[in-house]
């Protein structure tokens, strides 16, 4: 008999008084999830609680007759919880507020093909599927792809900006959206974004001496990371080429791996959870530097995907772009933990709303610098100015101004002021403390699969150099030839001249 089934006297049990008492035993944990996966599957629960008595009371004021009100666009979905890898695997429901399609797709977002089959919607127009399948990983890798679209859009929204968040191939003409391939690369230890495909590709993996697979796009922190290279892509063409200054590559990894910790933030549970581990003090960040340490392990790195725990400075660092990156992450999650210090009051308000609202304001303000720091080259130094002329231009308070200078004159990234010690606003654009060393060439090896793809390497310009020099060398020794198809690219025709 399988542990916790009922044994045939346990059933009604008399108590002292006589009242029979029916024993209800606790069910076993295989019931249990087969219990609440075949609820998740047969009725989704309603958002906002309480919906039946709600739904009944507005069809008690419309009269019975009344058409029933046709449902709002946006899909609930179920989706992995956090990384999987952590722990016990947990899956969630969430509601995605716009149009979804059968993919799932909607504008910007669509499967990619050859790939998993389309996953249809049930009758709700919910993407509820069982877990462990091809179909949940779609839907969950489509929902991550999805919120941290919408979250970057929201963002700019809330700061009066019309503007769209291209990819970096969107044009008035091309307005394909990003192609997602949740097993898009089988047996690699790597997930990237890829310009020239339109995509993003997850690896899976068994890692060595174990059984279990391990699939990068079940990874929140992963598919975040992957997809905020895209949209900073459509931004900054220029800051993905590998042969950009160092920093300029750190920027594209940290906003990667703060997208990932801005995108847990957005997500009031995952606040509370953090308000609850840390007791409302950031620096004790064990669940957020924590949170994709087991995949990173797993991916080959000696820490996790993110380290932003680390107190290494821009001196440190090097070319090592990983390295720089994560000065980067380190320095914004220290004026994170300082705004919201600064801003908790438990008395007037919960402290998983004030952090919620920190990060919204923080995440935003990150994207709007990013967004006006140079095309080309862009430093650190760049990217914290503007911070700074943004907040004060949001009119902030004073404070909010200094933790960004500190926290950035302590990783070597701006010379302090001696002026600007206090919560005075500093005069002028503040100058960059470690600048790149002239023509230093970047380190990617241990970053993500995004910055070793060879297409921003310009690899195809490398080799044709060659195949040029090699040309001229056989036209000044006699070796004239018939043109044959070229071994490596058509030259431009501009080139040929
Ligand atoms: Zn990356």
């Amino acid at each position: 008999m399988e542990p916790g089934a009922l044994l045939p006297a346990e059933l009604d049990t008399p108590t002292r008084d006589q009242t029979p008492v029916r024993f209800i035993p606790t069910p076993s944990a295989p019931y249990q999830q087969q219990h609440r996966i075949a609820r998740l599957l047969e009725q989704p629960a309603e958002p906002g609680g309480e919906p039946q008595a709600v739904a009944a009371a507005e069809a008690d004021d419309e009269g019975a007759d009344a058409p029933p009100l046709p449902h709002a666009f946006g899909a609930r979905v179920l989706m992995w919880k956090q990384d999987p890898s952590v722990g016990e695997i947990g899956t969630r429901r969430a509601y995605l507020p716009g149009p979804v399609l059968a993919g799932p797709r909607d504008a910007r977002i669509a499967p990619g093909s050859p790939g998993i089959d389309a996953v249809e919607p049930n009758a709700f127009g919910d993407f509820v599927t069982q877990p462990d399948t091809p179909q949940f990983d779609a839907v969950h890798t489509f929902a991550v792809v999805r919120q941290t679209l919408t979250m970057y859009q929201r963002a700019l929204l809330v700061a009066g900006l019309q503007m769209p968040l291209p990819w970096q191939w969107n044009t008035s003409m091309d307005t394909r959206p990003l192609a997602v391939f949740p097993y898009g690369l089988p047996n690699v230890m790597n997930a990237f974004y890829s310009r020239t495909q339109g995509c993003l590709k997850f690896g899976d993996f068994v890692p060595a001496g174990e059984e279990a697979r391990v699939y990068t796009c079940r990874s929140f922190d992963i598919v975040a990371h992957e997809t905020a290279h895209a949209v900073l892509d459509g931004l900054k063409p220029q800051w993905l080429l590998a042969d950009a200054p160092p920093q300029t590559g750190g920027l594209h990894e940290a906003f990667g791996d703060l997208t990932a910790i801005f995108l847990a933030l957005s997500q009031l549970d995952q606040c509370e959870a953090v308000v609850a581990q840390t007791k409302a003090h950031l620096h004790d960040k064990t669940f957020l530097s924590d949170i994709a340490e087991q995949f990173g392990l797993a991916l080959g790195g000696s820490t996790g995907l993110r380290n932003a725990d680390n107190d290494l400075t821009l001196g440190q660092a090097g070319t090592q772009v990983h390295a720089i990156s994560q000065v980067f992450t380190g320095a914004m999650y220290d004026v994170l933990a300082d705004m919201f210090a600064y801003e908790r009051n438990p008395l007037l308000d919960d402290d998983a709303a004030v952090l919620h609202r920190v990060a919204a304001y923080l995440r935003g303000l990150l994207l709007r610098a990013l967004i006006a720091a140079p095309d080309s080259a862009a430093s650190y130094v760049d990217v914290v100015n503007e911070m700074l002329r943004i907040v004060a231009e949001d009119g902030r308070p004073a404070p909010y101004a200094a933790f960004i200078r500190n926290q950035f004159a302590r990783r070597d990234v701006v010379e302090q002021p001696q002026s600007a010690a206090g919560a005075a606003p500093a005069a002028g654009p503040l100058a960059p403390k470690v600048c790149d060393k002239p023509g230093a060439r970047q380190d990617r090896r241990a970053c993500c699969g995004t910055m070793n793809l060879p297409e921003y390497h310009r690899v195809d310009k490398v080799l044709d150099g060659e195949a040029r020099a090699l040309a001229r060398w056989c036209a000044a020794n006699g070796r004239m030839g018939e043109c044959v198809v070229p071994v490596v690219a058509e030259p431009a025709a501009a080139d040929r001249s």
